[in-house]
């Protein structure tokens, strides 16, 4: 039975590597009729940001990426909030204490600091684990007897519990996407477990929940490999069966070096977050996909290409699509170049895929000059256009003439259609439009068309000053399209207009 977690701490907006491991982890999960669970890993209250969950749970949504099991949904393993589950940590990491995997650690924060310093000025890294933890300069309950560790505890002084990295071991871990993974134990740290505020770290309640939640199939960012040894141990000394892990390559940089990062979106003009975000306490607004006019569609695609591939020519994938191609054993070791320009070209064609209708409620709302204009009449315009845009606020641009008169005509164009002659040519098809009795495109272009060829008059030089009076500028689709649009009345002004 195939059960995956996505498991976000929430310390911040979603950045989109994490909505890539979502993802993956749900692709993964319909693809073997599993279960995708969202668990929220709110441990560390230091870090929690208010609004952090909401924006994640937002985000998914926005992006289609439904969870079966969560907060407030289907909670069979609930709660899925660790927050929620505090009581039940303790225990477990009284059971390693008990089986001799995890030991009490008194040493305070100066201490600790003391050593590291220590260490770096003979040139040397302080690691608590097994060189030291037993030689009597740290504080722990592997050096003081019982009794001074009980006496310690009942008087209320600070500890932690850390777990019992063994000496001299190497550990054979698998990674689905990495292959066979050995680590000398004698590398590791003694990393804590449990703290003295009665919280446990991230990892012994990420092993404890995902134990718990039955998770079969462990889906992450590369950045949690380093953990795994630990992770691997802390299910050993549990007795209990250890997940298949699989870890996601890194997004990288356009340029492909280094992490992606906020910086680079702000820099180089793209969002990094699904959904703008206003940090609570700076209240600086962090931009999104969604506001930035992107297509949940492209996010989903473009996410999937981010360390995947279906080793064939096919770019474009629904997420039902995705779902049968998906194969975790396809996944990159290697970094993934994140490359927003992928995206545009993405979000061009998933325009191209929406209704006339839907885009034109889209662009509606999105521009106050266009409140008491009929949206059948948008959707119309938009089906002129739309293979020119990218996104919602490019139809602005290539269709404001259809709702408004040209308030002035672009210099370069009107000296280039303009000329001697235009005026007289430009009272003729005034004279022609008017006569039009059944206006329509074909009417249209068979007068002018027809008038044009039996006075062997250039065709540029009736359509150029044409467009120029219906547009304001040499550009835009079928003059014989804008004028229907716009109709018989509105044409003729607009030429009038022009050679007033
Ligand atoms: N809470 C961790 C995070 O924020 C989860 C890591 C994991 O999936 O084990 O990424």
């Amino acid at each position: 039975n195939v059960r995956v977690r996505f498991a976000p701490s929430p310390t911040g907006p979603l950045h989109i590597g994490g909505v890539r491991t979502a993802l993956f982890n749900y692709l993964f999960a319909k693809k073997h009729n599993g279960i995708f669970v969202l668990r929220i890993e709110d441990t560390d209250q230091t870090r929690y940001v208010e609004g952090a969950e909401n924006y994640i749970i937002n985000s998914l949504n926005w992006c289609n990426i439904a969870y079966d099991e969560g907060p407030g949904k289907n909670e069979k393993f609930g709660p899925y909030r660790q927050s929620e589950r505090k009581h039940l940590y303790r225990k477990y990491a009284e059971k390693l204490l008990a089986s001799g995997h995890a030991y009490y650690a008194f040493d305070t924060a100066e201490e600790l600091d003391f050593h590291r310093k220590d260490h770096e000025s003979k040139g040397k890294t302080f690691i608590y684990n097994w060189h030291n933890r037993e030689k009597g300069r740290l504080v722990n309950s592997l050096v003081l007897s019982e009794k001074e560790t009980q006496a310690k505890i009942n008087a209320g002084d600070d500890y932690v519990i850390r777990f019992k990295s063994p000496q001299d071991e190497t550990l054979n871990l698998k990674d689905i996407i990495r292959g066979d993974i050995k680590i000398d134990t004698n590398i590791l740290d003694d990393k804590v477990l449990f703290k003295s505020d009665g919280m446990p770290t991230y990892h012994l309640a990420n092993i404890v929940d995902d134990h718990l939640m039955k998770i079969s199939h462990v889906i992450r960012g590369e950045e949690w490999l380093p953990s795994l040894a630990l992770h691997y141990q802390l299910y050993r000394a549990f007795g209990w069966k250890v997940p298949e892990f699989a870890h996601l390559p890194l997004i990288l940089k356009p340029t492909g070096k280094g992490k992606l990062s906020k910086r680079d979106g702000d820099k180089l003009g793209f969002p990094v977050f699904p959904l703008e975000w206003e940090d609570p306490k700076t209240h600086d607004v962090s931009r999104g996909y969604k506001e930035d006019g992107y297509f949940p569609e492209t996010m989903i695609n473009f996410l999937a290409f981010l360390g995947w591939n279906p080793g064939t020519e096919q770019e474009l994938f629904s997420l039902n699509e995705l779902i049968e191609a998906f194969d975790l054993k396809k996944v990159n070791k290697s970094g993934a170049r994140f490359d927003p320009d992928k995206t545009k070209w993405f979000n061009h064609h998933y325009m191209q895929e929406q209704s006339n209708d839907t885009l034109a409620e889209l662009f509606k709302a999105s521009n106050k000059a266009l409140e008491d204009i009929d949206v059948n009449y948008i959707a119309l315009v938009i089906g002129l256009v739309k293979e020119r845009a990218t996104f919602i606020s490019d139809f602005w641009d290539l269709t404001y003439y259809f709702f408004q008169t040209p308030k002035m005509y672009d210099e370069k164009a009107a000296k280039k259609a303009f000329k001697e002659g235009t005026e007289a040519v430009m009272n003729h098809i005034i004279d022609l439009i008017n006569d039009i009795e059944d206006f329509t495109v074909e009417n249209l272009q068979h007068a002018i068309k027809g008038w044009i060829t039996s006075n062997e008059i250039g065709f540029g030089k009736v359509m150029m000053p044409l467009r120029l009076a219906l547009v304001g500028a040499l550009q835009g689709p079928d003059v014989f399209d804008i004028m229907f649009m716009i109709g018989q009345a509105e044409s003729v002004k607009r030429i009038q207009a022009m050679i007033k």
